[in-house]
């Protein structure tokens, strides 16, 4: 038997259910491969940081395949359209007798496997499917009623006792063996693709490979997990792990990171420390957001999952959208996570919320346009988490901010940024403002404001704050 493994967002050797099992039922060699498809990803809003993000993992990926004597070959096929006819060719030419990949969840994702697996099955040829992405597969977990849960505390709790029942699921898998011999040879992997621009300095932030992701998890298993409740909402501290983009791109296994925290947790996923629990849960959140995808497709397609809200009348104002986008609304804690999204590819959780909740409640701008801002910069856009999170803030979602609760991003600032350092990291205009005054500069007096070179707040936040809640209450 040879097989061919298929990779998509999956960049590891390590702990890879499709190349663990590839390798172990194949006596005849292993031949690995990955689709460029630019025109897709394009139309998909992915980030050029993203994209230079994988293409850099897949150089790293192919070297370590080729040290298991497994050849990765590079196929380029612009769309997804034509994927199932150019693996079908490798397969063919390479004498394959069966296709091994982890499952995917987002709508067009889904489509070409359905098509990859009717072009195999109709050739005779073997397919193998594997759950990769989250520890218990979308559609596992059910309420008592077998429909899917569209809150989450209930889905968590459902999570937790899935794990009590089957601890097993979260045991990571044997490293593939060496192979005798390697099946052709490795394709050049591209350094770039067309139509992604990737600014340099962020490559340097995020660097490739299994390793760079499991020395990240080290540390913050040694130095964040402890106090992450405490730490995790302020921007200015390093209280979180920045695994995301190691997650969203599968170059470590969320698998391991569950079993990592549970185990410096003595075996324990709902109780014991505050920080291993509560980090737990957000991986949790991640796993939620990608059952509601498979759930409720519509939302891969862009469409609120509370369908009355979209009679919502959104503003439309370009010039709201390019102030917000550019970091220059005068509103110090939103300017410094907008710059910080687009120099570093990367946004704090809590300024994630902050500035969806600005864009749909304050700017009152539909929040689609906002996400996909952030898919085009982020190097960890993940069409569920980045949905859930826009969907949330927007009050359109499932287990949503409640409408009328509607952060004052004045007071998250102070609270969460409380002497400013952290806006000065990303907005230097105010770097010589001191702490009392730096949350909102508009208010400072005279000859001093006027020496600033920063903008008024584009909107006021609290007549704009009443007007949200009003639009929303004509909905119900
Ligand atoms: C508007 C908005 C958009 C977002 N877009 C994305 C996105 O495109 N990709 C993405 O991975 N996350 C997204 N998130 C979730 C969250 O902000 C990031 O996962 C987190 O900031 C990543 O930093 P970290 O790795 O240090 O997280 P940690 O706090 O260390 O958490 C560990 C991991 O848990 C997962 N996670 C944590 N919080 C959440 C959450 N609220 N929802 C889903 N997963 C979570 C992530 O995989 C994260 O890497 C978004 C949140 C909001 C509010």
């Amino acid at each position: 038997m040879r097989a061919m493994v298929w990779f998509r967002s999956d960049f590891r050797l390590k702990d890879n259910p499709a190349l663990h099992h590839a390798c172990q039922d194949a006596d005849r060699g292993v031949v690995a491969v990955f689709a460029v498809c630019p025109d897709q990803w394009e139309q998909h809003d992915d980030a050029g940081c993203k994209v230079d993000f994988w293409l850099r993992n897949l150089k790293q990926l192919s070297q370590d395949l080729a040290e298991k004597n497994i050849a990765l070959r590079i196929l380029q096929t612009d769309s997804f359209e034509g994927v199932p006819k150019a693996l079908l060719k490798l397969a063919r030419d390479n004498e394959c007798d069966a296709i091994y990949f982890n499952r995917q969840y987002e709508v067009n994702e889904k489509e070409r496997d359905d098509r990859v697996v009717e072009a195999f099955e109709g050739a005779d040829l073997g397919v193998n499917r594997f759950t990769d992405q989250c520890a218990f597969a979308p559609g596992e977990l059910r309420t008592g009623k077998g429909t899917f849960y569209t809150v989450f505390t209930p889905f968590k709790k459902a999570w937790y006792q899935a794990f009590i029942d089957e601890p097993d699921r979260l045991e990571p898998l044997k490293k593939p063996r060496k192979l005798s011999e390697m099946v052709g040879k490795p394709d050049k992997v591209p350094t770039s693709a067309s139509g992604f621009d990737v600014p340099g300095k962020i490559a340097d932030l995020w660097p490739a490979g299994e390793k760079a992701a499991h020395d990240r998890l080290k540390r913050f298993l040694a130095d964040g997990l402890g106090d992450y409740k405490k730490d995790r909402d302020f921007p200015g501290r390093d209280g979180t792990s920045a695994l995301s983009p190691y997650l969203a791109s599968g170059v470590i296994p969320i698998r391991q990171c569950y079993h990592a925290a549970i185990s410096a947790n003595d075996g324990k996923a709902d109780s014991g420390d505050a920080g291993a629990v509560c980090w737990i849960s957000e991986l949790i959140w991640r796993e939620f957001y990608k059952h509601l995808l498979v759930a409720f497709p519509r939302l891969s397609r862009h469409r609120a999952f509370k369908l009355e809200t979209e009679s919502l009348e959104w503003n439309d104002s370009d010039d709201l959208h390019s102030a917000w986008c550019e970091g220059r609304t005068g509103v110090p804690i939103v300017d410094a996570a907008m710059r910080q999204l687009v120099q570093t590819g990367w946004m704090h959780n809590r300024l994630r919320m902050i500035a969806a909740m600005f864009y749909t409640k304050n700017l009152f701008l539909d929040w689609r346009r906002g996400e996909r801002f952030f898919m085009q910069h982020l190097i960890d856009g993940d069409l569920s988490a980045n949905n859930g999170g826009w969907q949330w803030s927007a009050s359109t979602g499932t287990d949503a901010a409640p409408y009328f609760r509607i952060f004052n991003p004045y007071s998250q600032s102070k609270k969460f940024d409380p002497e400013g350092e952290f806006i000065r990291t990303f907005v230097p205009e105010l770097e010589d403002v001191d702490s009392k005054d730096i949350h909102d500069p508009s208010q400072i007096p005279g000859l001093l404001r006027s020496q600033l070179d920063y903008p008024d707040p584009i909107v006021d936040c609290y007549e704009t704050r009443k007007a949200a809640i009003e639009a929303f209450k004509e909905l119900s």
